[in-house]
């Protein structure tokens, strides 16, 4: 049976530092809703222009249009082991389309580890953080620099500031997330996948906590 992680928290928690070192550690692909979307807007393709409108004023993309996009992704020869869900669901409605998927692809979620974080915390993560041109690593200005200013220490791409980065928009990010994301908390806890991680602690105690809840 293949393995689905779904990492679930706010904006700026850490989800997508986390999915990239337990890709890594467990060979499971990690799949970002977010990065998918960069991706197109940067190929500037159709899906990209429909997208960009809302991630510029920090609201979500429309289930269905994102719904399609991740069944595209999942479909392919190398989630065939599973994946490492980052930033999708993000509506029960999409939790819901993902339980139909994966049942066609023989699997399930298994674990749905619920990173936390402070709000006050959130916003300077998030207007801190550095991304990579190529394919997405994360810095952080202070609590991750790389090597070198502007460059990724993994593949030498420049490293940009995320125009939806800026303050007011992660305010905003973080007040949809509230209201649109925070029942996937009810959602899988009901199902008896959630394990709640505290956010707020250094990467590499939220990794070991993440493998625990995730290896078991
Ligand atoms: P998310 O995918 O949840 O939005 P990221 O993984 O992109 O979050 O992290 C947001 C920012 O916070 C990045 O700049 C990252 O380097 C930094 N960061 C991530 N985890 C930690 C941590 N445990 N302690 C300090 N900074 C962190
Ligand atoms: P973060 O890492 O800070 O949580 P993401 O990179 O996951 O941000 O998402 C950036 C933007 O992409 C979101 O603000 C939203 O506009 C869009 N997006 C990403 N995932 C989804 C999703 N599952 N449903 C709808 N919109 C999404």
């Amino acid at each position: 049976m293949p393995t689905f992680i779904v990492l679930l928290g706010p904006p700026g928690v850490g989800k997508g530092t986390q999915a990239k070192i337990l890709a890594e550690q467990t060979g499971l692909v990690h799949v970002s809703s977010g990065e998918l979307f960069r991706e197109n807007l940067k190929n500037q393709t159709e899906l990209g222009k429909l997208a960009k409108a809302y991630i510029d004023k920090g609201e979500l993309v429309p289930d269905d249009v994102t719904i399609s996009m991740i069944r595209e992704r999942l479909s392919r020869p190398d989630c065939k082991m599973g994946a490492i869900l980052d930033g999708f669901p993000r509506t029960p409605v999409q939790a819901d389309a993902l339980e139909k998927m994966l049942s066609e692809f023989n699997g399930q979620v298994d674990t749905v580890p619920y990173i936390t974080g402070e709000e006050s915390v959130l916003v300077e993560r998030v207007s801190g953080r550095w991304t990579c041109r190529a394919s997405g690593h994360i810095y952080h200005e202070k609590f991750s620099p790389p090597h070198q200013l502007g460059v990724c220490d993994v593949d030498g791409s420049e490293l940009y500031q995320r125009d939806d980065d800026k303050v007011e928009t992660v305010k905003k990010r973080i007040q949809v997330y509230r209201n649109q994301t925070m029942p996937l908390v009810d959602y899988y806890r009901q199902r008896g996948k959630l394990v709640e991680i505290d956010g707020m602690q250094a990467v590499e105690v939220v990794n070991a906590a993440l493998l625990t809840c995730c290896m078991n």
